[in-house]
């Protein structure tokens, strides 16, 4: 409890701290319960003590302005633009030039990711935030502190103290991203094209309540107004007169200061070593969870770069090698339409071929038909598809300018295109509402044995098909009493694969919980909430009523309408799918201790596993997995080309491990 100002005061230091271990260093100290209660503590004292608050206080960001317009606001040193390069030999021809205006190759390369998201400058004076711009034309931009201040990757108060611009990219990532155009076509409301339109829009809203909902990241990429000369003066009262020369040192003090460091950052000697981070990138682009298009190449010795100097729109000192493009012209060759196990009909663009980023692309969704209309798409079109790792293919734009007039509109459909029902049109949602039509039918089934259901191998769409289309399977209850010799009757049904179809559906009995509880396709109810509900009532959840249900941490009215709806209306086909499946209550995992409990890790260099997959098995062996070096860290886990984590490794005494020897340790373990 808060009981004085002291109080008041310390619950505000402790909140900034979990927030920067959440949100910066993406490793937090307490669960979301802890954080919310200590946060609703401050909110309550600063309340009845108004002419108290904290402006740095966490409850601060969000105010209740809002505004007309954005103001301009001039950047105090320029924003420049990027040249691209493509390939290797546009790579080398600017090396060769960087070479030739210094007079020799005595540099280093400072790599980074270019995240593709939208450019925003900060203004620190004094150590606090005074400003928050947008890129605009590089000298004027526009001024949305406010929006900033709703992000919680940006800190309000660093400890340097002079007036320094930190530049960097405002991203989401790929998975907020899909979520927040879901969110939006439920809405009626257009969807966003790609994950920089849905960072550049959210900070450019003139309600700053907005802008906090979005899970909006910044990652800095440099600094503008501070360096001078060749060389930052550090002042901070936590070291004395220090000078920083080089752009990747700048960088690791720019993110000591409470910024989010990119991953796979880091100095190259040579041109060898560029290439291999090159390739690495694209190697792993995919498996970020932020968009990626390229790296960013600069020369790590800041007194070169005035030297090097500017073009009119590019300093010459930096270059971003792009990636392979993820975004390519197409044409539309046909609209399908899709109905799903809940009905509801989605369009599907059929695309001549295209590859992009090494995968042939087919297909693209087009969410449904409200967009199609809002983007006046037509089968014949030339329009850009993009497509990035986990993010589904998407029309960005049409190329309308290329039309010939032969162009055909796509019509709404008013009947449902697989059992010829009328259609509920809603809107953004049309529905098929026949609960025999075989597309649901057939849809349920696809969905009750997939990966994160029942995970029954050898059904996916074309098995589930053929049982349905045989009538072996009308219900998800009748996969249970498929027999061998039903099987072997259909058509590439050979009695082994029956077989191996038949024990596969029958080694489902005793299933985990959540599994069971996620198979019943409740609208709503996904994985995380399925496991929520089994942690809560185990299988028996069925019986407890919608009030129950609330209690449920994030549980809102919509999925506890959703659950109250289902039981009611399936009550007996739950009983009938628990005494077929007796599906198994969660038990909790015992606890080993390893040479990693209780340990906090910290990974650097390349390993020969992605870095997500290392971090997630440490993890599970009760290690806390940081970002960033410190007295605390226990060991750093290094692999090829570590770099500044290393030596502040070794700096502090911190102990050292290679991957190998990592490896070793767990080997000896088992
Ligand atoms: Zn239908």
């Amino acid at each position: 409890m808060i009981k004085d100002y002291n109080d008041y005061k310390k619950a505000v230091d402790t909140l900034k701290t979990w927030a920067y271990h959440y949100y910066v260093l993406d490793n937090p100290l307490v669960t979301d319960e802890e954080y919310d209660r200590l946060y609703h503590e401050v909110e309550k004292y600063e309340n009845e003590n108004p002419d108290k608050i904290d402006p740095s206080s966490p409850t601060q960001r969000v105010g209740d302005v809002v505004l007309e317009g954005f103001e301009k606001a001039k950047h105090l040193t320029r924003m420049w633009s990027m040249e691209d390069v493509f390939n290797e030999n546009d790579f080398l021809d600017w090396v060769g030039r960087v070479k030739r205006l210094l007079g020799h190759s005595d540099f280093s390369f400072y790599i980074e990711p270019k995240f593709d998201g939208a450019s925003l400058n900060l203004v620190y004076e004094n150590g606090k935030l005074i400003r928050a711009e947008t890129r605009g034309d590089g000298e004027i931009g526009e001024d949305v502190t406010l929006n900033a201040k709703t992000i919680n990757s940006i800190p309000l108060e660093i400890k340097e103290k002079s007036l320094i611009e930190i530049r960097g990219e405002v991203v989401i990532k790929k998975e907020d991203f899909d979520k927040l155009n879901e969110e939006r076509i439920k809405n009626g409301e257009p969807t966003f094209a790609n994950p920089r339109n849905a960072a550049a829009g959210s900070l450019r809203q003139l309600d700053p309540k907005i802008t906090a909902k979005r899970p909006l990241i910044f990652y800095p990429w440099g600094v503008g107004k501070g360096i001078e000369n060749g060389e930052f003066r550090v002042n901070n009262d936590e070291y004395s007169k220090k000078i920083i020369t080089k752009y990747s040192e700048l960088m690791e003090y720019v993110y000591s200061l409470g910024f989010k460091a990119p991953p796979k950052r880091g100095v190259c000697k040579d041109i060898p070593c560029v290439e291999k981070k090159y390739n690495e990138f694209i190697d792993l682009r995919d498996s970020f969870e932020v968009m990626l298009d390229g790296m960013v190449v600069k020369v790590d010795e800041l007194k070169y770069h005035d030297i090097l100097g500017y073009t009119q729109k590019y300093p010459r000192w930096m270059v971003a090698y792009k990636f392979p493009a993820i975004e390519k012209e197409t044409i539309i060759e046909d609209v399908i339409v899709q109905v799903g196990r809940t009905g509801v009909l989605t369009p599907v663009a059929v695309l001549k071929p295209v590859e992009i980023g090494g995968v042939i692309v087919e297909r693209a969704t087009l969410h449904n038909f409200d967009e199609i209309e809002r983007m006046d798409i037509r089968i014949g079109d030339h329009v850009i598809v993009i497509r990035s790792g986990d993010v589904i293919p998407k029309i960005t734009k049409v190329l309308e300018w290329k039309r010939t007039g032969d162009e055909k509109p796509i019509p709404r459909p008013t009947h449902c295109p697989v059992c010829g029902a009328e259609v509920l049109d809603e809107g953004a949602i049309i529905k098929c509402q026949n609960l025999s039509c075989p597309a649901r039918v057939v849809n349920t089934i696809i969905y009750f044995a997939s990966k994160n259901c029942l995970d029954i191998e050898g059904l996916g769409e074309s098995v589930a098909k053929l049982l349905y289309e045989h009538g072996l399977v009308k219900d998800v209850t009748d996969l249970f009493e498929l027999r061998v010799e039903d099987l072997e009757k259909l058509p590439l049904f050979a009695r082994k694969k029956a077989e191996n179809l038949v024990n596969a559906i029958k080694s489902k009995v005793g299933v985990e919980c959540w599994r069971f509880v996620n198979a019943l396709g409740i609208e709503h109810i996904g994985e995380v909430a399925s496991k929520k509900i089994c942690e809560k009532f185990g299988v028996e959840f069925y019986k407890h009523s919608p009030e129950e249900f609330e209690e449920i941490e994030g549980f809102g009215p919509e999925m506890v309408k959703s659950i109250a709806e289902y039981i009611r209306v399936n009550k007996e086909k739950i009983e009938k799918l628990i005494e077929i499946l007796k599906p198994k209550n969660l038990e909790k995992k015992e606890i080993q201790t390893t040479p990693f409990t209780g340990k906090t890790v910290v990974l650097t260099g390349t390993m020969s596993k992605p870095r997500s997959e290392i971090k997630k098995m440490l993890e599970d062996m009760g290690a806390k997995v940081s970002s960033s070096v410190s007295k605390k860290t226990d060991f750093v886990i290094y692999g090829e080309d570590a770099g500044s984590k290393y030596d502040k490794a070794k700096k502090l005494g911190v102990g050292l491990l290679s991957e190998e020897e990592m490896w070793k340790m767990i080997e000896s373990e088992k």
